[in-house]
């Protein structure tokens, strides 16, 4: 996609707005974001199904926007499939191919090698009342896939799944995806979906694309405090103070001193691109407001105050149990922060100091840039 914009309502509703975006042959990319970011029209923009206001959208370097979906090649799923009732799981996959005029033993064959990959070759003889709600999200994305598509585009196609069936899938979707090594563009609004399949995550926010990265770098680097809220459960803890020099004022939550943050974050980033340049716009560009972030699991809560090092003050509020945590909210002056700990060891109403390793946190410009 280059700089492709879509508009509804006469320009009024901002649905996608210059997205530039790059899936490479094979990739498994997500595009994850909150309800009504823009996501299920970005995927109809690529099918074909809308056309874009402004930009362009190439498959392997040919201008494809224009065009209708039926000359994509592409294949669609969506979270509220339809099988045909009257017919049995053979016939529901291998429909499509019977609409182009495949002879039938030619259909049957590839009937029978898409519902061994999916598992559901004891199935066929069925009709779709008699399966149950995994099955039938395996016999729409056979339907899909039998027609082998250049591109696969699914929205949200395991909502409808309860948590149990949801993980399954998740791992055969990624399991077919790698079989077939089939581009696969991926919409969702829930983060373990997107960070368990996607070799690659767009992560959207009001029509914008705010980040394009791995999982892993996702959660590492966080380039603006929009994504380092969005990603992670519970999400970063983001502090809000004022910038005065080598510092940040936290008022009576404390003071965070920034440069064991700024070596220890040029450490971390040796053979980076932009230490220098980071370590100078440090030094003196940023002032004013900004966020500290640091992840509940970076954090721990004690107390004593440290002898040395940074260390955010605050009230313990609720202890919430996890089973493998405990996760303890802290009241911060008028924030409330998250603290994964292994075995709580504070009670509520503690007056309590947070501490964390300079390398785990995060410093946030005003306008939600990444600094460092
Ligand atoms: P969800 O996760 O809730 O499905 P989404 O991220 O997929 O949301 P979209 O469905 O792409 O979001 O919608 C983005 C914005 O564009 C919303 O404000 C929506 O109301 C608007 N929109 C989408 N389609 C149309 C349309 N056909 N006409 C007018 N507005 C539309």
């Amino acid at each position: 996609m280059e700089n492709v914009s879509k508009y509804f309502d006469s320009g009024e509703t901002i649905a996608n707005y210059q997205l530039d975006l790059e899936a490479e042959d094979g990739e498994f990319l997500v595009f994850l974001g909150p309800s009504g970011c823009g996501k299920t029209t970005a995927l109809r923009l690529i099918a074909g199904l809308e056309q874009p206001s402004e930009g362009a959208i190439y498959f392997d370097g040919e201008r494809v926007d224009g065009r209708s979906p039926s000359d994509r090649n592409v294949a669609m799923v969506f979270q509220n499939y339809a099988l045909y009732p009257h017919m049995t799981v053979a016939q529901n996959i291998g429909y499509p191919l019977k609409v182009r005029g495949v002879p039938p033993d030619e259909r049957d064959r590839r009937v029978e090698t898409v519902t061994e990959l999916l598992h559901i070759e004891d199935q066929t003889h069925k009709k779709p009342a008699a399966l149950s709600g995994g099955q039938r999200q395996r016999v729409a994305l056979a339907r899909a896939i039998i027609r082998e598509p250049s591109v696969f585009l699914l929205d949200e196609p395991l909502s409808n799944l309860d948590a149990k069936l949801r993980q399954e899938m998740r791992i055969e979707l990624k399991r077919l995806q790698n079989e077939l090594d089939i581009t696969t563009i991926y919409v969702t609004h829930n983060q373990e979906e997107a960070m368990s399949m996607a070799d690659k995550v767009a992560v959207m926010n009001q029509g914008t694309i705010q980040q394009v990265a791995p999982p892993q770098e996702l959660y590492d680097r966080p380039r603006t405090a929009w994504v380092a809220q969005f990603i992670g459960s519970p999400p970063m803890n983001l502090f809000r103070g004022t910038r005065r020099n080598g510092s940040v004022d936290l008022g009576e939550a404390g003071t965070v001193e920034l440069e064991g943050v700024m070596n220890a974050k040029a450490a971390v980033e040796t053979g980076g691109r932009d230490d220098a340049g980071t370590a100078s716009m440090l030094a003196s560009d940023v002032h004013g407001t900004v966020a500290l972030g640091v992840r509940p699991e970076d954090l721990t809560v004690s107390t004593t105050r440290p002898s040395s090092g940074n260390a955010i003050e605050g009230t313990v509020g609720t202890i919430e149990p996890m089973g493998e945590y405990d996760l303890v909210n802290v009241s911060v002056n008028d924030q409330i922060v998250n603290a994964k700990v292994s075995e709580a060891t504070v009670a509520r109403d503690d007056t309590v100091y947070l501490t964390f390793d300079d390398e785990d946190a995060y410093l946030y410009a005003d306008d939600g840039e990444l600094v460092v």
